[in-house]
């Protein structure tokens, strides 16, 4: 026996927070019956949960990495008909992304039809911490990787303390290759962080996510998560 709205999110139909508003709201029956009080308890199993007058399906839960190729949107959809992630994989499950990538950038990111895992790792509480490689303008210098190190502002806030590093170096091309590991996720993070530092960034691609990363895919390729990887994340 559950809560009913832990089943309603788990469901992957909406957070968990919403799912209390839809109970409260009399959207819910279980078992034919309408159930408004937010203690209910339910077996996803064995009763019948109905929300809005469909049912709930017992969907298994499941989780994706992906490795997103740059030029998709990290969407279910998108209205101009461009690549989205859910795409590149074959379910017939309502996945879709935790959090997003931004279009141009490629690397790992997750899909799941698991609304409380996907809110779960989305809550800044989590902290899950996020590494990306950057191909950059120029070289940055040591004063750059402290600022960076010690936080940017932006937008009005600076930004936690991150680990930064220089990977490698083309002299010949003036570019670099700068390792960043945050556990924040505001709005085009890396490449603002980079930028205010005086190294725009020319290619971006996140290589980790907690504990999974990259590893034996190429760009479009996934994979299911392991069972120790969601529990870890979690
Ligand atoms: N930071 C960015 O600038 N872009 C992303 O897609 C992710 C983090």
């Amino acid at each position: 026996m559950e809560r009913l709205q832990k089943i309603i999110a788990k469901a992957g139909i909406t957070s968990r927070r919403k799912a209390e508003k839809l109970i409260e709201d009399g959207r819910v029956e279980v078992n034919g019956k309408k159930v408004t009080e937010l203690g209910a308890k339910a077996n996803q199993q064995t009763d019948k949960i109905v929300v809005d007058g469909v049912p709930l399906e017992n969907e298994e839960p499941v989780y994706y990495l992906l490795y997103k190729p740059a030029g998709v949107i990290s969407s279910v959809s998108d209205e101009a008909g461009r690549k989205v992630v859910t795409d590149y994989i074959t379910t017939e499950k309502r996945i879709y992304p935790v959090g997003r990538l931004d279009y141009d950038t490629s690397g790992a990111i997750i899909l799941t039809n698991d609304g409380e895992f996907a809110n779960q790792l989305m809550h800044p509480k989590y902290k899950v911490e996020k590494t990306y490689y950057a191909k950059v303008e120029g070289i940055p210098d040591k004063e750059a990787i402290k600022q960076l190190r010690r936080g940017i502002e932006i937008d009005g806030h600076k930004t936690s303390p991150a680990f930064a590093k220089v990977r490698q170096t083309n002299n010949r091309k003036g570019t670099s290759l700068v390792e960043l590991v945050i556990h924040e996720g505001r709005n085009r993070q890396v490449r603002r962080m980079l930028e205010a530092v005086g190294h725009p960034v020319l290619k971006l691609r996140r290589e980790q996510y907690g504990v999974v990363d990259l590893q034996g895919l190429n760009a479009g390729e996934y994979r299911e998560l392991k069972p120790y990887e969601v529990k870890k994340l979690r």
